[in-house]
């Protein structure tokens, strides 16, 4: 079947025009078999009606969706990589192929690539994707969704039979083209681009798109950049909130990694906490530790000061700064908010939340070796105190570790505390990404082809998804 009535294409990226973007071709692989279709987000913008020959020649050959993009377009962008400026950036091996509404929302979302092939922005790359860095992002972005963070979708993964060279993995290596559903491509690095070559026109021809397409709601402000900046200031806080409750380490928060409505995306050498640990770095390459998770919320806010740093080609600096201002109570805010999410208890007031989310964080941070971070949300779900205490971790939990959580935790109230019943809450450990168990799955896609271990981790993190049901 083709697209269902669902599809509803809108490929308002061909308005911004060719000083933005560069209409690309994607390379003829020399295989293309499917191994992960995301059909619940498919279902989502009217694609899940495809046969998978359809999808495949969509997805792996990239022919054009009906009413939209008659050609792939490489985005133009620069960025801060480890706070070093770097104006030799740009999509050199993705592109934007799709635009859609979705729908419920009618808000715009794209298809997107990664490793797709060269394209003008390549360089020295082969434009091409790691079937294990596609592997890797599928269950990256199933565990973040599951766990409330907002983030883009894994919507295809079709290995392409190339041997590719890498220097981080065992080479030749195989190859895969990926496709991510977003909500938007723009980078806080495709606004610098313009800025560093001092265009104030693109820059506010970009505030101008950005704002009709993604935040409508802004479209009269006096000031359109300030109120950008400040609506994308909040949306910030709020994914930084969620990293943090949810124990994420994206590992590479360079500006050009940075989407314009606060959705985490591009996920390379990403961690989950195995426990509490403000210095766990994630990317073998990030010696300093720059972006360890403790220091994820100063690195969201340096690379917030960039964006700012671009708008003032066309607004004051005054409300910009004002603007910028507002992260650090907002994160709060947010910290609290994503805190109660996780342990599922309605909000009390704004005090009495940030003192639960400082005592829950003390107590992961003094519960000891055995207190991984997982663990912790899925034994205090809707704060059930008898069946913390009943968990494998009641002992620490009983604890003068966790005296001042259990104590402050007896004035809030049950958040849909029935989600309690869910089958999921009856097994004694909850679904975790550690890097082991991802090693172990690709192990055996690597050693036997056996992509059972993959699909089954996959349906698990689905379960977890559907019982706590954060979103
Ligand atoms: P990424 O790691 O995909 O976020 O890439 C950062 C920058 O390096 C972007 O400009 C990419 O297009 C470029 N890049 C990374 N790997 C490759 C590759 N294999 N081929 C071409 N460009 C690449
Ligand atoms: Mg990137």
């Amino acid at each position: 079947m083709p697209v269902s009535p669902a599809y509803r294409p809108d490929p308002r990226v061909q308005q911004l025009g060719g000083e933005f973007a560069d209409p690309v071709a994607a390379a003829d692989f020399p295989m293309t078999t499917l191994r992960f279709r995301n059909d619940r987000a498919a279902a989502s913008v009217g694609l899940d009606t495809l046969t998978d020959a359809e999808w495949i020649a969509h997805f792996g050959r990239f022919e054009p969706l009906p009413g939209n993009l008659p050609q792939p377009l490489a985005q133009r962008y620069h960025g801060h990589q480890f706070r070093v400026y770097n104006p030799d950036l740009g999509d050199g091996r993705g592109f934007t192929f799709a635009q859609m509404r979705e729908a419920g929302t009618g808000r715009l979302l794209e298809l997107g690539t990664k490793g797709s092939g060269q394209t003008p922005w390549s360089r020295a790359g082969d434009g091409r994707l790691t079937l294990k860095g596609g592997v890797r992002e599928l269950l990256a972005t199933a565990m973040l969704e599951a766990l409330g963070v907002p983030t883009s979708r894994s919507f295809s993964l079709i290995e392409t039979g190339e041997q590719l060279t890498r220097g981080d993995e065992p080479s030749p290596t195989r190859s895969a083209v990926l496709v991510r559903l977003s909500h938007s491509h723009v980078r806080f690095g495709s606004f610098q681009r313009h800025a560093f070559f001092q265009s104030a026109e693109r820059v506010g021809q970009l505030v101008d798109h950005v704002v009709e397409v993604y935040y409508p709601e802004l479209a009269d402000a006096a000031d359109r950049p300030t109120a950008l900046l400040q609506a994308v200031i909040g949306r910030a806080a709020r994914l930084t909130a969620r990293w943090m409750t949810a124990g994420f380490v994206h590992g590479v928060l360079n500006t050009d990694n940075m989407n314009i409505t606060g959705e985490s995306f591009d996920y390379g050498p990403y961690r989950f906490l195995p426990r509490n640990d403000p210095n766990f770095t994630a990317a073998y390459f990030d010696s300093s530790g720059l972006y360890s998770f403790g220091r994820q919320p100063e690195t969201v806010f340096w690379n917030l000061q960039q964006l700012a740093g671009t708008f003032t080609l066309v607004t004051d600096q005054a409300g910009l700064i004002e603007a910028l201002n507002s992260f650090g109570p907002a994160y709060r805010t947010e910290l609290a908010t994503a805190l109660l999410a996780r342990l599922g208890l309605t909000s009390r007031s704004a005090e009495a939340d940030v003192a639960l989310a400082n005592a829950a964080f003390r107590g992961l941070a003094s519960g000891g070796e055995r207190l991984r971070w997982e663990p912790f949300f899925f034994d205090w779900f809707t704060g059930d105190e008898a069946r913390a205490l009943a968990s494998l971790r009641g002992d620490i939990y009983a604890g003068e570790a966790f005296a001042e959580f259990r104590g402050l935790l007896k004035g809030f109230e049950r958040e849909r505390p029935e989600r309690l019943a869910d089958p999921y809450f009856a097994a004694a450990e909850p679904q975790e990404l550690l890097y082991e168990e991802i090693e172990s799955i690709w192990a055996d896609i690597a050693e036997r082809d056996d992509w059972t271990t993959l699909h089954a981790k996959l349906a698990a993190i689905e379960t977890a998804r559907t019982a706590y049901s954060l979103a």
